[in-house]
């Protein structure tokens, strides 16, 4: 039972705290999982916008590039006055805020046409990369080039689009190029929620840094080739994982996917510390509480403990209270009593020998009314300590039987064992030398009552204590300060009993 068992509720206490530590853990586990969820969830719809935004403006623009290639096809077109002519080749040009001139060019590079000029401009762009591309290979498609400095006002860095023109016998006849500021994704890229620390960027097939968020102009045609995340973005179409961006070396989620039909590849990150900062928040609060609470309950475990140890303390004390005499220490009468009824039991079922001593100190009236009522205290002290001095075997018990009487159980002992053992005592008694004038011995004296189950048969245990009571008076008639053994008559025909009082 747990009342009994202090320690138990300690126990108990640790395992209760420790259950419900582990609970919140549990929880706290979930809630992780939750917050990565979620910023996998909106890092996942930001590149989804971001991918369908950006491959709906380059379609539209490569319709344009293609309206201008159909344009040049139609008979008579060249032909056409300048201003008539560019107004229905650039007419599909898209005059969207970020896109820049289309340009027709020729085989040399040169300006044959020009979106945003009758008379086209002097320039030539042979050494352009999208030029060298196009003229090098037939089947490029739309080709979008590295970032570069454009050289009309205000453009800022800026990307080609551009598809090859090519005479009816498949030989290269120049290209058609229109230019789209970088604005565009940088405004696009500006318009998404990442969180403080999120990063986005959109890269070229081949590595090349298009746009960024956070913006930094330097890093905009930089190659990143070689960093591993670039290369985790080369081995999936699209996938996330946990990475670090060589540029900031911030410890990120990434999502990424290769923009269909363009060689464009975008990825999104959000940064470790944004996706875990409310639940780390939480998680501090949580675990406070938690922590708390099981030291409380620890707590009001070892007080309740340490007040069960000193009840228990307090009623071990009451209980031996209850059991001993008050001024001898002995066992008191009801102890002995439930003691001798058990042990009679058992020596009734094993056939061993039990004995029994009634002790009863002589003259004790006479001792007090000459000596004091504490004098006669300090004596029946004296004589308890005989007793116990003498009753030293595991299983004997002595006990104060009632004033000045004593009784001593013997179990496993037969008379002669049981007379040994009390001439013990009552020889001790006598040696203590408390003078008592009114005595015919001149000094405290004791009587000795035996009654030993191994020489006489008992009706009962309560026959057995009469008989050692009945012998006890014999003592005293016998004259006191000597020992006698239950039947006194029998003691004549049984060799080596006691059967004179022993002085
Ligand atoms: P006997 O030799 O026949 O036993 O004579 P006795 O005087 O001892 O017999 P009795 O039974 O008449 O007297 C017992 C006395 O023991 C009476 C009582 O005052 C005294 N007594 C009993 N208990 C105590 C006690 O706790 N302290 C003291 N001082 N005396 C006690
Ligand atoms: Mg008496
Ligand atoms: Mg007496």
């Amino acid at each position: 039972m747990v009342t009994r068992r202090p320690n138990v509720v300690i126990v108990i206490s640790f395992l209760l705290a420790g259950a419900i530590a582990a609970i919140a853990i549990w929880v706290l586990a979930q809630m992780r999982d939750d917050a990565l969820r979620r910023a996998q969830d909106s890092a996942l719809n930001v590149t989804l916008l971001v991918q369908r935004d950006v491959s709906r403006n380059l379609e539209l623009y490569d319709l344009s590039l293609r309206a201008v290639i159909e344009g040049l096809q139609q008979p008579g077109v060249v032909s056409l006055p300048p201003a008539i002519r560019q107004m229905l080749l650039f007419d599909g040009a898209a005059s969207a805020k970020d896109m820049g001139s289309m340009l027709v060019l020729d085989q040399a590079g040169n300006v044959r046409f020009d979106s945003q000029s009758v008379t086209p401009r002097q320039i030539n762009v042979a050494d352009r990369d999208y030029f060298v591309a196009h003229r090098n290979a037939s089947n490029l498609g739309l080709y979008i080039s590295r970032p570069y400095m454009s050289h009309q006002k205000g453009a800022g860095e800026s990307i080609a689009l551009s598809r090859r023109l090519s005479n009816p016998d498949g030989s290269f006849a120049g290209v058609v190029v229109g230019t789209l500021r970088l604005t565009y994704f940088r405004r696009l890229f500006a318009g998404m929620n990442l969180g403080n620390s999120g990063s986005m960027a959109l890269l070229l097939s081949d590595g090349t840094m298009l746009m960024r968020r956070p913006y930094d102009p330097k890093i905009i045609g930089i190659n990143l080739t070689g960093t591993p995340n670039y290369t985790r973005f080369t081995q999936q179409d699209s996938g996330d994982f946990f990475g670090t961006a060589a540029i900031d070396g911030v410890e990120r989620w990434y999502a990424f996917r290769h923009i269909d039909g363009f060689p464009l590849l975008l990825d999104v990150a959000i940064s470790t510390s944004d996706i875990y900062a409310g639940w780390r928040h939480r998680a501090w609060i949580i675990g406070s509480l938690i922590a708390a609470l099981d030291l409380t309950i620890i707590a009001l475990a070892r007080l309740f403990s340490e007040q069960l140890k000193r009840r228990l303390e307090v009623e071990e004390a009451l209980r031996v209270l209850a059991r001993t005499d008050g001024l001898t220490g002995l066992n008191n009468r009801r102890t002995f009593e439930e003691h001798a009824e058990r042990e009679w039991l058992i020596t009734q079922r094993t056939g061993r020998s039990l004995s029994i001593l009634l002790i009863d100190v002589d003259n004790f009236k006479g001792f007090n009314d000459l000596y004091g009522h504490s004098a006669g205290d300090d004596a029946l002290m004296a004589v308890a300590s005989c007793i116990d001095g003498n009753v030293r075997r595991p299983g004997d018990i002595a006990a104060r039987y009632g004033g000045e009487e004593f009784a001593v159980l013997l179990p496993d002992t037969n008379e002669l064992g049981a007379a040994m053992i009390a001439e013990h005592i009552r020889a001790a008694v006598q040696a203590l030398e408390l003078r008592h004038v009114a005595s015919a011995h001149h000094v405290l004296t004791i009587s000795v009552g035996i009654a030993s189950t191994a020489i006489q048969r008992f009706a009962g245990y309560r026959a057995f204590v009469n008989a050692a009571d009945t012998t006890l008076y014999e003592a005293k008639d016998a004259g006191r300060n000597c020992i006698l053994c239950y039947p006194v008559a029998a003691r004549a025909d049984t060799p080596g009993l006691v059967t004179q009082p022993i002085r």
